[in-house]
């Protein structure tokens, strides 16, 4: 898992700019999307290809929401540990930090490892809910 095995052609640095200029969590079409109307064409083919070897290689995170689409999100070292919100009314994925999450999640982990002897390693964490815009548009 380094991104050093990676060799960043053209086509691959262009995919890693647009992910890299946005705060968003795009989806291999908006890639595709973004990268047509800056006149660069790179196959759809090629650009799930390549998300998929940024991620083997963890450049970029995979953001499952379980809508049926992936989107993705360059993986910034120096970022802090964060998870997302989903909207379930318009579909926004926006990004939060807890302070507390990891004394939370220590404990979660421990009384894991007693009752099942399982190792937690990682962990994914998507909240679902209502958004403060669609909130206020109640
Ligand atoms: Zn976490
Ligand atoms: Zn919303
Ligand atoms: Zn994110």
């Amino acid at each position: 898992m380094s991104r050093r095995n990676v060799k960043i052609t053209k086509k691959r640095q262009a995919i890693l700019d647009v992910l890299r200029a946005t705060d968003e969590h795009l989806t291999a079409e908006n890639i595709y999307f973004i990268l047509k109307r800056k006149n660069i064409k790179i196959g759809l083919a090629t650009i799930y290809r390549t998300l998929d070897l940024f991620y083997r290689n963890g450049i970029v995170n995979k953001i499952n929401i379980g809508d049926g689409t992936i989107r993705y999100e360059y993986v910034d070292k120096g970022s802090v540990h964060h998870h997302h919100l989903v909207c379930i009314k318009c579909g926004k994925v926006m990004e939060y930090t807890d302070e507390k999450e990891p004394e939370f999640l220590e404990g979660l982990a421990k009384r894991i490892k007693e009752k099942y002897n399982f190792t937690v390693l990682s962990h994914e964490i998507y909240l679902y809910g209502i958004c403060k815009e669609c909130n206020e548009s109640e």
